[in-house]
This record gives structure tokens, sequence and C-alpha cells, in this order.
């Protein structure tokens, strides 16, 4: 039987969309590498279709969080909102200052820097760090729509919050009309929520396309001087997170009775997501959505893993441990015991701070330089690298977040 040109159109939409997301884009990851290794710095010519993959992601992460967020505050009690928040925030503190620890003790052992000298002439800005007060008192967005049209994670989850709350009370309310108001406030959330989840499906189908675009030209550019330079420098980044993802990750998923094989089978594909588009923000959908395939519950996700993807940076704090011992090798700097301490305090701020986009975490870098009294022109000298070392510091980032979410989930449904 001859099919027409339409129906095999058709047949081979079908086939494909059937296909698993990771299979997808472990393609596109693929023909990527061998596009940029074959074409070197020309494969840059498709770092467009990369470009809009971000976009696209980026696109449905607002109306995403918010609309799911004030939908699962709806159906939650404000007392389990309030544990949840209680659990997740030491959960962030701790693993974080973990992870710094576990960047200096790998480093430590591995020895970067050694033959590197001060790169000149690199001129590094340091952002000036915002005090704590200025950090939680911007979570309160003076405009709304603004906020929300800056992409402020933070301020989006404090009026999802909030709005969830208020639909929820008027919803109760004895008076007729304003439950009538509620109710239908709700409905038009639940269908934003649907809204941006059907979106998001649209966008991932275009994802092995994006993947191949952000590869080839990564890979493409790659210097492989610098590659090679700093190999022990990518050595320790790769395996400090290796130690956090499958020593210290699995621990803590079995203290809290969480199947540690099927969780990161579940999560694969927003570890890859994480991998090739070194953003945790542009990987929130993808996060949300294998929370979901882990079993965690609407409310602990929805609420947790924006927050997450904003302040819980493990594999920064990895990268800023490291990166503090190549600086102390390249100027031959001693660390003290209190140094060590000041090290560990000011890389957790740091990684708190860090924005989960491309590339952050080198601001990051520069100030914990400054606090540990270390030339902040090492961190010219590790960008050459950096893409490759961020895949695997935002891969960790992102895999933290979930496991946080999977551990309080846990715990809330035993109690
Ligand atoms: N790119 C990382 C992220 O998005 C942040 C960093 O650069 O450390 O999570």
């Amino acid at each position: 039987m001859k099919l027409k040109g339409g129906q095999s159109i058709k047949l081979l939409w079908k086939w494909y969309y059937k296909k698993s997301f990771a299979l997808k884009i472990t393609i596109g990851f693929i023909v990527g590498i061998i596009i940029g290794l074959i074409f070197g710095p020309s494969a840059s010519v498709l770092s467009p279709f990369g470009k809009l993959f971000l976009n696209l992601l980026k696109m449905v992460v607002v109306p995403l969080i918010l609309f799911t967020l004030v939908v699962s505050v709806n159906t939650t009690d404000p007392k389990k909102l309030g544990s949840i928040g209680g659990k997740i925030f030491p959960y962030y503190i701790l693993t974080t200052a973990l992870a710094v620890g576990i960047g200096l003790l790998v480093a430590i052992f591995i020895n970067p820097g050694e033959g590197l000298t001060l790169p000149k002439d690199t001129e590094v800005e340091v952002p000036d760090a915002p005090s704590l007060i200025d950090v939680i008192l911007n979570i309160v967005p003076t405009n709304i729509f603004d906020a929300l049209a800056k992409g402020e994670i933070l301020s989006i989850v404090f009026v999802a919050v909030i709005a969830g709350f208020a639909i929820s009370f008027m919803r109760h309310s004895k008076e007729t009309t304003v439950a009538e108001w509620g109710n239908l406030l709700l409905k038009l959330m639940e269908a934003g929520s649907e809204l941006s989840s059907r979106i998001l499906n649209g966008v991932l189908q275009y994802a092995p396309i994006g993947v191949l675009g952000i590869t080839a030209s990564t890979v493409g550019n790659q210097g492989l001087e610098a590659l090679y330079a700093l190999s022990k420098y990518v050595g320790a980044s790769y395996l400090g997170v290796g130690i956090q993802i499958m020593i210290i990750f699995p621990i803590i998923l079995l203290l809290f009775k969480v199947p540690v094989f099927k969780f990161f089978k579940d999560v694969r594909e927003a570890m890859m997501t994480a991998f090739v588009t070194c953003s945790s923000l542009g990987t929130l959908p993808v996060t949300l959505k294998s929370a979901k395939k882990a079993g965690i519950s609407d409310t602990v996700a929805n609420f947790t893993l924006p927050i997450g993807a904003t302040v819980n940076m493990n594999g920064s704090a990895i990268h800023f441990g490291v990166g503090v011992v190549l600086a102390a090798n390249v100027v031959g700097y001693e660390f003290s015991v209190g140094a060590i301490i000041g090290i560990i305090l000011a890389g957790t701020l740091a990684a708190i701070g860090t924005a989960g986009v491309p590339g952050a975490g080198m601001i990051g870098l520069s100030i914990v330089f400054t606090q540990a009294g270390l030339p902040i022109e090492i961190v010219g000298l590790t960008a050459g690298v950096n893409v490759i070392t961020d895949m695997i510091f935002t891969t960790c980032n992102v895999t933290g977040d979930i496991v946080g979410a999977a551990i309080v989930d846990k715990s809330e449904n035993e109690n």
C-alpha cells in the first residue's frame, strides 16, 4: 500500500513523538559533538538553533511556575507550606557548605594549577555582593508585573503563594459572589497551568535540534590548548561533582528511604537538559516534569524547585572550592584552618547568590576570591574551559534541587 506524502509525514511525526525525550536529546548531543569536531569554529553557524531552544524554555518558565504554584497552594494547608520551607532551606545550606568542602578536598588532592601563571591584562570586574537583608527584601516586588517581566523567580514564587492563599480564602468565603470569583480564578489558573505544560511539551519536541546546535558550537569553539593546560582543574571539577552525585546524594536519598536507582532513572531528563543548557533556570520546566515522574507531590515540587533553581547551587559550590585551590596554587598561598572555614562560608553565600544562568559561577568565584584575598585575574584563567565545567556544575545544581524535593516530600508523607 502506498502512503501519500501527508500521511507519511504524520506517521513519521507520531513515531518521533513517541520516542523518549532522553533518547532524542542524546542523539542531538552525539550528532552535535560529531559536527563540532568535524567543522570546528564554523559549527557556530548552528548556535542560533541552540539559542532558540533556550529562549523557548525560558519563555515557559514564568507562566508555568506562576500558574502551577497558585494551583498547588490552593490545595495545601498553610502549615504544610511552612513545614516544607522549614525543611528545604536547611537542606540547601548544609549540602551547599558540604559541596564547597568537597571541592576544596578534591582539588587539594588533585592539585590543579601547577605550572600555570597569573594571566596578565585580564580584567575581571567584581560586582558588589548585595547584603543579606537586601536579598531578602528584594523578594517582595514593588511591582508584580515588573517581577514577572524580568523573570525574578523568588519574587514570582512569593506572589504566587500569596495569590494562591488569597484565592483559597475567596473560595471559602461566605459571600456567594466572592466564592464564585474565587472558583473562577482557580479554574483560570488551572487552565493556564494546563496551557503552559502543553506549550512545554511542544517545546521539548524541538529539544534535539536545540541540543545539537548548542553542542556543535560549544565543541567546535572549545580551544584544545585551554583544555589541556587546565585538564587537572577540569578533572577536579568533574570528580567533585561525581562524588556529590554518586556518593553524597545517594546517601541522602537512602537516609530518607527514596529508591536511588529509580530516582536517577526518573530524573535523568532534567540532568541531561542541565548538562547541555548550562542553565538551572532554563532547565526548570524539565526539572518540574522529571520531579513529577519521580513521584514527588505537586505541592513540594512546585514550591521547592523554582526556589532551588535560584538559590540551591551545589555544583557552583564545588566550583568555588576547586577554584580557590587552583588560585592558591598559582600564587603559592597556604591555607590556615581559619581561612578554610572562611572560604566555606563565603562559598556557601556566593553559591546562594549565583544565578541559574550560563557562566554565572564566574561572578560568584570572583566574589569568593576577593573574600579569600586571592587575585581575581585567575577567574579569567579558567574562562577558556568554563563551558565544559559549567555543564557538570549545572547538572549537579539541578540534581541537588530534585534530591531536596524528593526527601522533603518523603518526610512530609511520613508525617
Ligand atoms: N550555570 C549554573 C546554573 O545555571 C550556574 C553557574 O554558573 O554556576 O546552575
